[in-house]
């Protein structure tokens, strides 16, 4: 582990100095790393450095912990949750005008503590449930024209006999009296640096701050229940694999009363015995004679929706590719569809009989040339 830089070296400022040069310092730092400004990498470590920092200095009781025992004296006495809890950031940071960075109101910053531990909130109160990413093949076909799919997605649902609470239907839970309802508790401990008090998760309750003396027998108490729930989605006409479709509230039940998460349907599209796809193009290869490519023709080929009339011109050459506009996906985002190229592959025959080997030799003579393989030919 990397050594851990002095508080007072972090926001640039002397032992001495007063809770209003730290707080100018800090904010002073914050406008400069705050990572809705600041876009570098590793601004986002910067910024919870000087926060951690600044949480530490502008708390009398941390300060002095601090000075007496260093870091050791901090590390040991709060969780990195507890440092930064009652620290007014929203107050500290309102100065940076409208826009905001998102600290949520009350509660001693809920942006500042989405930003350091990637959204985990104190337990108490109503938590959102997780989203839910479904992978999901489909048809080219299907891609290209959009159809309603039943899926059947297993997830955790509010429990209906108790209603989320977890509680026997006519039965309360009641507060924890080990942790009284904060679903954590103190413990004091003796070190070589002086008594520390350490928080941890209750583990009468285990967190929940509630106990359940009768728990609903639907859902064991947990007040969620397993289920697969069957949905309808419409997949869009366009589709690409790689595209995501958001069902709000589809996901995971909500804590506490929390909202649902969201489903998130993730698109695989299979890919097709004839067609390739390009951006919103389809791309398919035609074989014809080289009769049809030199005299032109009229020729049938494979769409999206059943089969199309396609000309070719005479003097169509190997590799040519003719479009069929309008017979390609349509876009997701704009209007129009994108085009159908057919690429044209001459074929020379393999097998001669001799009538046709006869009219070939003609045809090169009438043409001006000197046949010399008459042998090779038989
Ligand atoms: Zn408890
Ligand atoms: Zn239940």
């Amino acid at each position: 582990m990397a050594t851990k830089r002095d508080y007072y070296e972090i926001l640039g400022v002397d032992k001495k100095a007063s809770p209003d040069d730290i707080k100018s310092a800090y904010r002073k730092l914050a406008m400069q790393y705050h990572p809705d400004r600041n876009k570098a990498p590793d601004a986002e470590e910067k910024f919870k450095e000087i926060s951690e920092a600044y949480a530490v200095l502008s708390d009398q009781n941390k300060r002095q912990q601090y000075d007496q025992f260093g870091h050791a004296g901090i590390d040991m006495r709060y969780s990195q949750e507890d440092i930064f809890r009652g620290v007014d950031f929203e107050d500290i940071l309102r100065d940076f005008g409208a826009g905001g960075f998102g600290f949520g109101r009350g509660g001693g910053g809920g942006g500042i503590f989405d930003i350091f531990f990637g959204g985990e909130r104190r337990r108490e109160g109503p938590r959102r449930g997780s989203d839910i990413l479904y992978e999901l093949a489909v048809n080219f076909e299907d891609a290209a024209f959009g159809k309603t799919i039943d899926l059947e997605i297993p997830r955790t649902e509010k429990c209906d006999v108790c209603n989320g609470s977890g509680a026997k239907p006519g039965t309360s839970s009641r507060t924890c009296p080990t942790c009284r309802g904060t679903g954590q508790v103190s413990r004091t401990q003796n070190t070589p640096f002086g008594r520390f008090m350490t928080t941890s998760t209750c583990g009468t309750c285990r967190g929940n701050g509630q106990i359940i003396d009768s728990p609903c027998t639907n859902c064991h108490g947990s007040g969620t229940v397993q289920r697969r729930r069957k949905l309808e989605v419409k997949i869009p006409a366009g589709v690409d694999t790689g595209s995501r479709l958001r069902v709000a509230g589809e996901g995971e039940a909500g804590e506490k009363g929390g909202p649902p998460g969201d489903l998130y349907v993730q698109i695989y599209v299979k890919p097709h015995t004839i067609f390739t796809r390009h951006e919103n193009d389809i791309i398919m290869e035609k074989n014809i004679s080289f009769t049809q490519a030199a005299l032109g023709d009229e020729i049938i080929v494979p769409t999206l929706d059943g089969k199309a009339k396609m000309k070719i011109p005479p003097g169509t050459q190997n590799g040519e590719i003719f479009r069929l506009r309008g017979k390609g996906f349509p876009s997701l985002h704009i209007s129009g569809k994108g085009d159908e190229l057919v690429r044209i592959k001459v074929e020379v025959p393999t097998k001669l009989n001799d009538r046709q080997k006869q009219l070939l030799r003609e045809f090169a003579e009438a043409s001006g040339e000197k046949v010399k393989s008459r042998g090779f030919f038989g």
